[in-house]
């Protein structure tokens, strides 16, 4: 794995563990250098960057809450430092919960969207400057099915990532002229810790309103998110692919 490097660094927010490490994982066996961005789990990072160095690949691990632009900007000059450049940035740090709306406080609704949209205007604000310059690079946001559909007792969950498709869609036309793709991936239900309080009775009712009967792997969505950083997608902008199993046609 990543023994011939593309000479393409890749920074991924929230990979320390779930969809991101699943991507970090793929962006390094395709060769790219990998910027592992974590908030708490330092040891899960350290550990992923020395699973992918171990298999010839190259990565950094990097703390910074999103949330936080100060930290976010620091990051991104010390990958910058790093690798020279960024030419992958995959927004996919984010926080969930399920509540009724009306339990729903102000500082958990603040909180929801500070992580999942504004988070994602602060790294790709930070990131996006060099891309415009050398005109190329490939920004991947990941929203989720619930931005597209709703879902019931994820008010605020779901909002946040109807900004993200919004966020993609209306960025995407401007950074166009700069060749700079903008797309989203929008998962359906993934065998993340994300979802570790699903029971049983939970996961057999999504595989039954799933087409493909089950639910998916972050592997999976981690090859979606790869493809559209790939130069097989330099004509794909502004799109939201949705790895679901067909639960979302
Ligand atoms: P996860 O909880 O395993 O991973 C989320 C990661 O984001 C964690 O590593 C966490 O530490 C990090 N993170 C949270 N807040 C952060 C912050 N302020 N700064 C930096 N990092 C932060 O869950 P996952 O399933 O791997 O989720 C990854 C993305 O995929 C999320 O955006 C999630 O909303 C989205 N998603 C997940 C599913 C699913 O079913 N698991 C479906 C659709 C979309």
């Amino acid at each position: 794995m990543g023994s011939v490097t593309n000479g393409k660094t890749a920074l991924i927010t929230g990979a320390s563990r779930g969809i991101g490490a699943a991507a970090a994982r793929a962006f390094a066996r395709d060769g790219y250098s990998v910027a592992i961005n974590y908030l708490h789990s330092h040891g899960a990072a350290t550990k992923l960057k020395c699973d992918i160095e171990s298999r010839g690949g190259k990565a950094e691990i990097y703390r910074a809450d999103v949330t936080d632009f100060d930290s976010v900007e620091a990051m991104v000059r010390s990958v910058v430092a790093d690798f020279g450049q960024i030419d992958v940035l995959v927004n996919n740090a984010g926080i969930a919960e399920q509540k009724l709306f009306t339990e729903i406080t102000q500082s958990e609704w603040e909180r929801m969207l500070a992580v999942n949209i504004t988070g994602v205007f602060y790294c790709t604000r930070a990131v996006v400057g060099e891309m415009i310059a050398r005109k190329s690079g490939k920004i991947i946001n990941v929203s989720s099915i619930w931005g597209i559909t709703g879902a019931s007792c994820e008010v605020h969950y779901s909002t946040s990532k109807a900004a993200v498709v919004g966020f993609t869609k209306a960025l995407a036309k401007e950074l166009g002229p700069s060749n700079i793709q903008v797309n989203c991936v929008a998962p359906g239900v993934i065998d993340t810790d994300m979802n570790s309080g699903l029971t049983e009775q939970d996961i057999w009712a999504i595989n039954e309103s799933t087409p493909l009967e089950r639910i998916g792997t972050a592997d999976e969505v981690a090859e979606s998110i790869l493809f559209l950083a790939s130069d097989k997608a330099d004509f794909i902008t502004g799109q939201v692919l949705s790895p679901n199993g067909g639960m979302v046609i």
